[in-house]
């Protein structure tokens, strides 16, 4: 019971000439199953590994005393490494659950200053009084989705704008209406990303600055998370940033994914 994949390609030439295309993509399809299968094992894997390392690394630390300082250095850098390959794994697995299943299960209206005021607290700890961080919500309206998975896209860009600007800079995380329905903005008025990058910038491991990135502790995935994660809620990516001048990434969600305000429980009379 093969299914067959066919993609189709019309083009108009003139006012009544149709030229249809069909390509069997069958085996591509089937190849790009196998890559996210196989990543997914491949994560699921290096954990249990990963956590043991870990856990000797943790017993260590409380044993260093009267060690030779080279050997403190290594077993700090050493720990150093093992969290920054867990926290890769982590995405690496998130990522692939974003691919592989459809998700929706956990949807529920979700109320948005609480989440963004959770994640600025979060955000706060990684900026550690470098940056000032705000929330403002203008939009009553819930956000009908997994909030497992927004709050991980709202912390990956919170976390870049942190990651990302100077000392002194101003980070604000917000959710207000649009248009088309309500969005979600995390901006911050650092050196901001040439427009050549903006195209490829949610690529897995797409990097601006490789070394400045690596050292910043982040995955290279979150974007691509982020991505993925609005995918799954109909939204869009809308990225604006010039060079000095910051960079604004707004979520575009529609007003069929919003919910009615929470009821207000009635006051108790005196
Ligand atoms: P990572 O941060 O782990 O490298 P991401 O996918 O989250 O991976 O981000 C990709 C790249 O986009 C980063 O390496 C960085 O160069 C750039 N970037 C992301 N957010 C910002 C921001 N707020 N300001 C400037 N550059 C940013």
């Amino acid at each position: 019971d093969e299914r067959l994949i066919l993609q189709f390609q019309i083009t108009l030439y003139g006012d009544d000439e149709r030229l249809l295309m069909a390509r069997d993509i069958t085996r591509l399809h089937r190849l790009e199953e196998m890559r996210r299968d196989f990543v997914a094992n491949v994560s699921h894997e290096l954990r249990t590994p990963l956590t043991v390392l870990t856990g000797y690394l943790e017993t260590y630390h409380d044993l260093v005393e009267g060690l030779p300082p080279r050997l403190v250095r290594g077993l700090s850098r050493m720990q150093e490494q093992t969290t920054r390959m867990q926290n890769l794994v982590n995405d690496l697995l998130l990522l692939s659950r974003l691919e592989i299943d459809q998700g929706g299960d956990d949807h529920a209206p979700l109320a948005m200053d609480t989440l963004l005021e959770s994640v600025r607290r979060d955000a706060e700890a990684l900026s550690a009084g470098r940056q000032r961080i705000t929330v403002e919500v203008e939009e009553t309206r819930r956000l009908i989705g997994s909030e497992q998975e927004i709050r991980s896209a709202i912390s990956n860009l919170a976390f870049n704008a942190v990651r990302y600007t100077p000392e002194g800079c101003r980070v604000t995380l917000r959710w207000r209406p649009h248009p088309q329905g309500a969005c979600l903005e995390v901006e911050d008025d650092g050196d901001g990303i040439d427009p050549v990058h903006l195209p490829r910038l949610t690529e897995r491991f797409y990097r601006v600055d490789k070394g400045r990135s690596a050292a910043s502790g982040g995955t290279g995935l979150g974007l691509a998370i982020v991505k993925h994660v609005l995918l799954r809620h109909d939204a869009r990516l809308e990225i604006d940033s010039r060079p000095g001048h910051g960079a604004l990434f707004r979520c575009v969600f529609p007003a069929a994914r919003l919910a009615a305000p929470a009821a207000v429980a009635p006051a108790s009379p005196r």
